[in-house]
C-alpha cells in the first residue's frame, strides 16, 4: 500500500492562530485554533496579533499532535500560510514554521490564504468546476479557476463586505464579529434605500458603509439599517456572480469566507442558481473562518503536486491569489 502523506498547516495571516493536520485522503487528523480578540471598538492592531500567536503557538501545536495521536517525525511537510496578511503575524508564523521544519527536517511549503480558503472548501462540499464568492473580514472577489489560475473575474474597488458590516455594526455597539449581528438585527427590519453600487463585474461598498451610519445618526431603526445593508450589499453580489456564471459558462457557485454563513446571502443566491439551472455549495461554517485545516490541506495539495514558489522571501504580505499556478488542478 502506498504510504499516505501527512501535512501539518499554520495559519497566522491576521487574527487567528491555526494548527491542523491532514492526510491525503482528506481525513482531518486535528484542527486547533486561537483568536486574537481586538479591545472593544477597535480593530486589529497588527503587532497585538503577532504577540497572541507568540504566546498560543506552542501550545496549540503540542494539543494538535496530541488529538492527532502523531508525533513531528510522523509529519511529512510542514505548510504555512505565508500571505496575504499582516507582516507582524506573518512573520511570526513563517518563522516558527521554518524552525519546526529545520528541526525535525521536514519539507516546508508556502500557502496562499485565499487559496487555502477555496481548496478546504471544495474538500468538504465537493464543488468541482465552480464560481467562487470569497467573502471576508479582507476580501471580496469573484473568482475562477481558469487556465490553471484562480482568475478574479470581479472583486471590492473599496472595502470589504464583511468589512462593511463590522464597522456599520460598531456604529451601532453590536459585539464583534458584526455580520452576524447584522444578520440577527434584519430579520425584523424594513427597507429603506441605500447607494447600490455595481460597475462591470466591480463592486463598491464604502458609499454604502457611510449612507448607513448617516441613517443611524439620523434615527432610523437599526433593524432597518440591518436589514437593507443585507438587502443592498447581497443584490449586489448576486448580480455579479451571476454575470461571472454567463462568461464562464460554469454550472456550480462555492461561497466561501466568513461571511459565507449569513442565511439570507445563501437564499439569495440559491434563487439566482436555480433560475440559471446551477448548484450552489457553501462552505461548512466550521471551516469558513481561518484555521490551520485549511493551510495543511493547501500545502499538501501544492507538494504533491511538485509546486514551487516563485519568490524567496518568507512571507508576501500583498500575494494576489492569480500569482499561483495551480499545478493540482
Ligand atoms: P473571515 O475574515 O473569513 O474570518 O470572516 C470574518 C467576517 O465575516 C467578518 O467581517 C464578520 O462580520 C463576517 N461574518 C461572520 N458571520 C456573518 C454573518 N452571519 N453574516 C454576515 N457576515 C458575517
Ligand atoms: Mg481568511
Amino acid at each position: 500500500m502506498p504510504e499516505t502523506k501527512i501535512s501539518l498547516g499554520l495559519e497566522g495571516t491576521a487574527h487567528t492562530f491555526g494548527v491542523g493536520i491532514i492526510d491525503e485522503k482528506g481525513n482531518i487528523l486535528a484542527d486547533e485554533r486561537d483568536v486574537y480578540i481586538p479591545k472593544i471598538g477597535k480593530g486589529i492592531v497588527p503587532n497585538e496579533a503577532k504577540e497572541h500567536h507568540e504566546k498560543v503557538a506552542a501550545k496549540l501545536l503540542e494539543k494538535a499532535l496530541r488529538v492527532s495521536g502523531l508525533s513531528l517525525e510522523e509529519i511529512d511537510v510542514v505548510s504555512y500560510s505565508a500571505g496575504p496578511g499582516l507582516p507582524p503575524p506573518l512573520t511570526f508564523t513563517a518563522n516558527f514554521a521554518t524552525n519546526l521544519s529545520e528541526k525535525y527536517k521536514k519539507i516546508l511549503i508556502k500557502v496562499h490564504h485565499g487559496i487555502a480558503h477555496i481548496e478546504i472548501s471544495k474538500l468538504t462540499t465537493q464543488a468541482k468546476d465552480c464560481i467562487i464568492l470569497y467573502l471576508s473580514g479582507g476580501h471580496t472577489s469573484v473568482i475562477a479557476l481558469v487556465e490553471k489560475r484562480y482568475r478574479i473575474f470581479g472583486e471590492t474597488s473599496d472595502i470589504s463586505v464583511g468589512n462593511c458590516f463590522d464597522v456599520v455594526a460598531r456604529e451601532m455597539k453590536l459585539p464583534m464579529p458584526g455580520g452576524a449581528e447584522i444578520e440577527k438585527l434584519a430579520k425584523k427590519g424594513k427597507y429603506v434605500e441605500l447607494p447600490y453600487v455595481v460597475k462591470g463585474m466591480d463592486v463598491s461598498f464604502s458609499g454604502i458603509q457611510t449612507a448607513a451610519i448617516e441613517l443611524l445618526k439620523k434615527g432610523i431603526p437599526k433593524e432597518d439599517i440591518a436589514y437593507s445593508l443585507q438587502e443592498t450589499c447581497f443584490a449586489m453580489l448576486t448580480e455579479v456572480t451571476e454575470r461571472a456564471l454567463a462568461h464562464t459558462g460554469k454550472e456550480e457557485v462555492l461561497l466561501v469566507g466568513g461571511v459565507a454563513a449569513n442565511k439570507r446571502l445563501q437564499e439569495m443566491m440559491k434563487i439566482m442558481c436555480e433560475e440559471r439551472g446551477a448548484k450552489l455549495y457553501v462552505v461548512p461554517e466550521k471551516y469558513s473562518g481561518d484555521n490551520g485545516v485549511m493551510i495543511a490541506w493547501a500545502g499538501l495539495l501544492a507538494y504533491k503536486s511538485g509546486w514551487k514558489p516563485t519568490f524567496k522571501d518568507r512571507i508576501k504580505p500583498k500575494w494576489r491569489i492569480d500569482e499561483v499556478e495551480i499545478t493540482w488542478a
